[in-house]
């Protein structure tokens, strides 16, 4: 039981068989790209592979949704840091179709923490010095409002220099088709002909 001992295992052949060599590279993304995207499963190979990223070109902040909850959180500081000490000169936000974040019930997740342990004292204590359980744990409704949304908050950080283009996409979780929701380089949708 547990995956450690697997992990543990594999990591040893993989070090002494030099496996890690295909994927020397240094701390400066190759393509000048920071991407924010989300942490589904299905996009751990997908993504990198459907944008045509290999190790070494890119900043990959993964999060539930490709969100961005909060102006001062890690992921924009991750955002910050990628442009001002580590060479990213364009963002891409890039949600995905099918996202466990869509439509998801604040009141679900705290009835399986209590399932799981978590005293309904604990939540009314949280509750009570003012955390906004609901709000913290939503996620959203349309997968296009919200990467618009991430991208505005992105582009409107006072800390973000205005000549960084932030661009916003929605990828297909089966076939890796990138559906481009703002152009980063217009600021706008783009123009279907
Ligand atoms: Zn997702």
């Amino acid at each position: 039981m547990g995956v450690l001992n697997t992990i543990l295992e594999h990591n040893r052949s993989f070090v002494e068989n030099h496996e890690y060599e295909q994927f020397k590279t240094d701390k400066f993304p190759d393509k000048g790209l920071a991407v924010l995207a989300c942490m589904d499963a299905r996009l751990v190979e997908l993504l990198p592979k459907a944008m045509g990223l290999k190790n070494g070109d890119a900043k990959l902040i993964k999060n539930a949704g490709a969100l961005i909850t909060h102006p001062w959180g890690s992921v924009m500081r991750s955002l910050i840091v990628a442009v001002y000490e580590l060479r990213a000169e364009e963002i891409c936000v890039v949600a995905h179709r099918d996202c466990g974040m869509r439509a998801i019930d604040p009141n679900k997740i705290l009835a399986h923490a209590t399932e799981r342990g978590i005293s309904e004292d604990t939540i009314d204590t949280l509750r009570n010095a003012g955390i906004d359980l609901d709000n913290w744990l939503k996620g959203f409704d349309n997968v296009s409002d919200s990467v618009r949304h991430s991208v505005q908050t992105i582009r409107n950080h006072p800390l973000m220099p205005k000549d960084i283009p932030v661009h916003g996409m929605v990828i297909h979780p089966s076939t890796g088709r990138l559906e481009l929701i703002i152009d980063g380089y217009t600021g706008k949708a783009p123009v279907h002909a």
